[in-house]
C-alpha cells in the first residue's frame, strides 16, 4: 500500500467493553478506517496480566472481536486480529527487554496506578509497555489512536524504537500517538477513569437492566449545581446546549437526570446491541475473519522479524 499511513490500535479482552473504550479509542479507529491502513489487535497476552480464568479469557477474546464488529469496524477496511495469532510480537518484546532498563520502565504511570489499585505487581504487568511497543513497532505503525492513559506507553514505544535503531541500524518507524482530547479520559461511575480493572464501567453492550443499575449507581454529591459525574458521561451522548436546558430544569433532581441518561445511552447502543446479537449467532463468521487476519499479520511480522533477528545476530535454523 504505497503512501497510505499505517494505524495500529488494540484492546485487552479482559472484560466487557465499556463506553470509555468506545469514546476514547474505538470511535477514532472507526472514523479513521477509510483513511489509514488499519490493524487492530485483540491483545490477549496483555490481558493475562489481569485475567487468570482461562474460560473467561477465551470467551472475552471472541467477545471483543464481536464487539468491535458490532460497533462499526469494517473487517474489509480494518484487519482485526488476535495478538496470539502473531507470536512474533512476544518474540520481539524479549529483544526489546534486553535494550531497555528497569529504572526506565519504573516510570510507567499505568503500572503504578494498577498496582496501587491492587493488581499484583507481576513481571508481566511491569513489562506491559514493552509488549505494547512490539504490537505497534512490528507493523511499522505511524499512528496509534488511544485514550490518554496510553499516551506514555506510545511515547515509550518511540523510545524503544530509537534504542533499537541506534543499536542495530534503522529498522523501526517512530509512531505518533493520537488522542481525542475531549474524550481522553472518560470517567467511570465512581468518578475515577472508567476501567475494566476498576469495576466502575458502563458496558457498551449492557442490557437495559445492567445499564439502569450502573447509571443509578453513579456517585453524586450535592456540593455543585449539577452532578458532575452524571454530566461528564451525559455529554458523550448529547450536546452541551441540549444538556444545559435539561440540567437547568432538573437542579437537584438526580433521579430524573439519571433516568434521562439511561434513555439516551440506551437509544445510542440499541443498534450496536442488535448487530452484536446477530454476530453472536454466527461465531464461525467471526472466527473466519480472525483466522484470515491472523495469517496476513503473521506474514508481515515474520518478514519484519527476519530483518530484526539478522540485525541482532539471532540465528535460527528454519
Ligand atoms: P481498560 O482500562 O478498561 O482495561 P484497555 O486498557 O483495554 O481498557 O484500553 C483499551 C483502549 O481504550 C485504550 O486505547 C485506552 O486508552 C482506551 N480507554 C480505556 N479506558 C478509557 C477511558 N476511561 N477513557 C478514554 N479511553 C479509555
Amino acid at each position: 500500500m504505497s503512501g497510505t499511513k499505517i494505524l495500529v490500535s488494540g484492546i485487552q479482552p479482559s472484560g466487557q467493553l465499556h463506553i470509555g473504550n468506545y469514546f476514547g479509542a474505538m470511535k477514532q479507529v472507526i472514523e479513521l478506517q477509510d483513511k489509514y491502513e488499519s490493524y487492530f489487535s485483540i491483545v490477549n497476552y496483555h490481558a493475562l496480566t489481569s485475567v487468570r480464568d482461562k474460560e473467561q479469557l477465551s470467551k472475552d477474546t471472541m467477545s471483543a472481536a464481536m464487539d468491535y464488529l458490532a460497533a462499526g469496524i469494517d473487517p474489509k477496511k480494518v484487519t482485526l486480529f488476535v495478538q496470539a495469532d502473531v507470536p512474533h510480537v512476544t518474540e520481539l518484546a524479549w529483544i526489546f527487554n534486553t535494550l531497555i532498563t528497569v529504572p526506565y520502565l519504573s516510570r510507567a504511570v499505568a503500572y503504578k496506578d494498577k498496582t496501587a489499585q491492587g493488581l499484583e505487581a507481576t513481571v508481566g504487568l511491569f513489562d506491559y509497555p514493552v509488549l505494547m511497543a512490539s504490537d505497534i513497532l512490528i507493523f511499522d505503525a505511524e499512528i496509534v489512536p488511544v485514550g490518554a492513559d496510553q499516551k506514555q506507553h506510545v511515547e515509550m514505544a518511540r523510545d524503544i524504537a530509537q534504542k533499537f535503531n541506534q543499536a542495530y541500524g534503522e529498522t523501526f518507524t517512530l509512531p505518533q500517538v493520537r488522542i481525542q482530547e475531549s474524550v481522553a479520559t472518560v470517567p467511570g461511575i465512581d468518578g475515577r477513569k472508567m476501567s475494566k480493572s476498576y469495576g466502575n464501567t458502563i458496558p457498551l453492550f449492557a442490557s437495559r437492566d445492567e445499564l439502569s443499575k450502573q447509571v443509578m449507581s453513579i456517585v453524586t454529591d450535592s456540593s455543585g449545581a449539577r452532578p458532575e459525574h452524571v454530566y461528564a458521561i451525559h455529554k458523550l451522548f448529547k450536546s452541551e446546549a441540549e444538556l444545559q436546558e435539561l440540567y437547568d430544569a432538573n437542579v437537584g433532581n438526580y433521579k430524573a437526570l439519571k433516568e434521562t441518561l439511561i434513555e439516551d445511552i440506551d437509544a445510542f447502543i440499541a443498534p450496536f446491541r442488535a448487530r452484536r446479537d446477530e454476530l453472536a449467532e454466527d461465531e464461525s463468521y467471526v472466527k473466519k475473519i480472525l483466522a484470515a487476519s491472523g495469517e496476513k499479520m503473521r506474514g508481515k511480522a515474520e518478514k519484519k522479524m527476519k530483518d530484526v533477528r539478522k540485525k541482532a545476530g539471532i540465528v535460527t535454523t528454519y
